[in-house]
């Protein structure tokens, strides 16, 4: 039995220091599971960031299924994606909590054509979230046709799910909630 998982948040986009993506950067990983007596393959083979100190608490929440946001303790806004100081005070004073995992979508658009393991994906939709917490992060989309793109309506709820990349890693996806 083989079972292909194959797609990726691009919201890690922003987790990884502004990096673009390359083609050499993509990272194979295969897990070998033990399901019911038959081996069952995990294949990620779309991009995997790699986890930067200042990340940690994000992967490590991805981990149990929890979506952690940064917020400054001076303003108390969230903020998204995570660095070193508060992008609307400035303040250093951050601290990490777990989000609701719940939002809205903000903007969407249909992605027909991509590159590297991607290409295989298209097409697929990617979305902008506005998180219940404040500020918007970028995903793929889940629970919507990207052949339909009259059925995805901005402001629709979303809820994020997380997909086991490799190991230690489990990649946000944001999934469109039936009303
Ligand atoms: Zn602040």
């Amino acid at each position: 039995m083989t079972l292909s998982i194959s797609s990726l948040s691009i919201s890690i986009l922003s987790i990884s220091s502004g990096a673009i993506w390359l083609p050499q950067s993509v990272n194979m990983f295969w897990l070998r599971l033990i399901y019911c007596g038959e081996e069952l393959k995990l294949a990620y083979n779309t991009p995997i960031p790699t986890q930067g100190k200042h990340t940690k608490p994000f992967w490590q929440g991805t981990q149990e299924g929890k979506l952690m946001l940064p917020r400054c303790q001076d303003c108390n806004r969230v903020h998204w994606y995570p660095r070193f100081i508060c992008p609307s005070c400035h303040s250093t004073n951050l601290e990490w909590i777990q989000g609701s995992g719940e939002g809205t979508i903000h903007t969407f658009a249909v992605q027909h054509l991509a590159f590297g393991a991607w290409a295989e994906e298209a097409p697929y939709v990617t979305a902008y979230i506005d998180l219940k917490e404040g500020d918007r992060m970028l995903t793929v989309l889940r629970g919507v046709d990207p052949n339909k793109p009259e059925d995805i309506k901005v402001g629709a709820r979303v809820v994020v799910e997380f997909d086991q990349a490799s190991e230690d890693m489990h990649i946000p996806y944001w999934r469109m909630v039936e009303e």
